[in-house]
């Protein structure tokens, strides 16, 4: 199988040929299709196995091929459990867009907010974010979540491991119901599980 045959977006399929990426990884093989047919997903994988380009891929032709952007309010938001994962997902998803003009910015607690704020004021497509700071940034109303149409969850359980549970709970209440929602965990735990359901549509199971 190639990444061409998945119907990815050509700026996507180009940025992979930079990055020399010759073979979707199992999770990506089986998610892509399945995000890019608009469905809940919720995925049992490991770091390493490839999960970020599994969810970015799929999210990046999406949004390339929907309506041009109305507003400059995020339509994807990311949420990680740590300031390192955070920072990590967007520099990968800043390469797979490397040939696009979509903006991705991480937002996380322990920095100033100040050079955050000002990003966000500039525009952003997809935002990636730590529970604690994008609450902050809400509750400040440095942030608008109205246009928000996808939702991904990276590392469920670790913020759930890390106290993040209400946090979330109260996140869920601000986003649009209307929406496509990714659930990404190494392991399902009842805690995790009953999140996952709580927040998913009749979502699509893959474990890799
Ligand atoms: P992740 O599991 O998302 O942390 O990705 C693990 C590593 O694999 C990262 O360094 C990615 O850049 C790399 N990677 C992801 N997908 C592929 C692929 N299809 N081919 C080659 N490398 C990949």
């Amino acid at each position: 199988s190639s990444f061409a045959a998945l119907q990815l977006a050509s700026p996507i399929i180009t940025a992979l040929t930079d990055l020399g990426y010759a073979t979707p990884t199992p999770i990506q093989a089986q998610a892509i299709p399945t995000i890019l047919a608009g469905k809940d997903v919720l995925a049992g994988a490991q770091t390493g196995t490839g999960k970020t380009a599994a969810f970015a891929l799929p999210l990046l032709t999406r949004l390339l091929e929907g309506q041009p952007a109305q507003s400059k309010h995020p339509h994807a938001l990311i949420l990680a459990p740590t300031r390192e994962l955070a920072d990590q997902v967007a520099t990968s998803i800043q390469g797979y867009a490397a040939h696009t003009k979509l903006q991705t910015l991480a937002v996380y607690g322990g920095v100033s907010q100040r050079p955050q704020t000002d990003a966000l004021t500039q525009g952003v497509d997809i935002l990636v974010a730590t529970p604690g700071r994008l609450l902050d940034l809400i509750n400040q109303q440095a942030l608008e979540l109205s246009a928000v149409r996808w939702l991904i969850l990276d590392e469920a359980d670790r913020m759930l491991d890390l106290g993040f549970k209400d946090e979330l709970v109260r996140l869920l209440k601000r986003l649009p119901k209307q929406r496509q929602t990714l659930f990404f965990s190494a392991t399902f735990p009842k805690s995790v599980k009953d999140l996952a359901y709580s927040m998913l549509n009749q979502p699509e199971e893959i474990a890799v």
